[in-house]
């Protein structure tokens, strides 16, 4: 197996989505969770906060950008119709919910502290997944449902590690003398050699991945956010399984904090201990049950 075909889909799904039904099932999967959650997402279809529309012109990607607590927040995607259409749907409004409920904080406190920044977003997608997976009987489709969410799970906990491991090294390289190009290319190689192992071949070209990266110009340790936000997310959506509709106000309070303390801080308002290894194991059993899915829905 070569680095290149590493997310190549499995058995992928042709079906389009138009919008309005996308705009349902997230609304349907926030509601399922928290009716507040629904009512606060279907206002930005309702006050026309979404641009989703491909234009000759516009800008690639996806964002959601909360500006101040005063001006209420914007998303914008260019939605084609496909699956992970709709996921970015749901995870752009995770993000809108996130600032519409920190609004009542002060300009300071208002964005999300960095490592927490994907919570909101994630979790949506999570909520996404699991209603399609409640209403799809096609084992075709559901196992692409799945491999696309494990996927997910392992390109943002695996790989995020690996940038962010690269990064640390790189600064602290750069602490004696600049680097050159060749010797980044090494670390790279050598800290994804440690992912891959002798079980992915490494194409030659990939030497230059670091090099695409604009986190590490512009953001720097950003990527560890989106591993501290996955893993945080998969723990939480356990608990949430576990606790039922308890957890939903806890979950909606620690939205509503915004920056206005630390991670273990706002945690601990939950009732979770981030230095408990059990808490993050919830996590990993979270991916094992999806992984026991997947077998179950291929007959394995
Ligand atoms: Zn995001």
């Amino acid at each position: 197996l070569k680095n290149c075909d590493v997310y190549a889909p499995v058995g992928e799904v042709n079906k389009v989505f138009p919008f309005d039904e996308a705009r349902d099932k997230v609304l349907k999967a926030f509601g399922d969770f928290s009716p507040e959650m629904e009512k606060i997402a279907k206002e930005f279809f309702e006050e026309s906060r979404i641009d989703a529309a491909v234009r000759h012109g516009k800008t690639g990607g996806a964002f959601c950008s909360g500006m101040t607590p005063r001006i209420p927040s914007y998303v914008l995607m260019n939605y084609t119709g496909n699956l992970r259409d709709v996921a970015t749907l749901a995870h752009e409004l995770g993000h809108g919910v996130h600032f519409s409920l920190s609004k009542k904080q002060t300009l300071v406190n208002y964005d999300a502290v960095l490592p927490m920044a994907e919570t909101a977003s994630v979790f949506g997608e999570m909520l996404l997944t699991r209603l399609f997976l409640s209403e799809e009987q096609d084992p075709k489709v559901r196992a692409s449902i799945l491999c696309a969410k494990i996927e997910d799970i392992i390109a943002t906990t695996f790989r995020q590690n690996v940038l962010t491991r690269f990064e640390i090294h790189a600064h602290l390289k750069r602490k004696d003398k600049l680097l050159s190009p060749q010797e980044l290319c090494d670390l790279w190689w050598e800290e994804n050699g440690k992912l891959f192992g002798d079980a992915v071949e490494m194409i030659p070209s990939y030497k230059w991945g670091w090099s695409y990266i604009s986190h590490f110009v512009h953001a720097r340790f950003y990527c560890y956010s989106y591993v501290f936000g996955e893993l945080l997310v998969l723990s939480l959506f356990r608990q949430y399984l576990e606790d039922g509709k308890a957890f939903v106000p806890k979950y909606l309070d620690l939205l509503s904090a915004g920056g206005t303390d630390s991670p273990p801080n706002l945690l601990s308002a939950m009732g979770i201990d981030v230095n408990d290894p059990g808490f993050w194991q919830k996590g990993y059993d979270l991916v094992r049950d999806l992984i026991m899915e997947l077998k179950k829905t291929l007959g394995e």
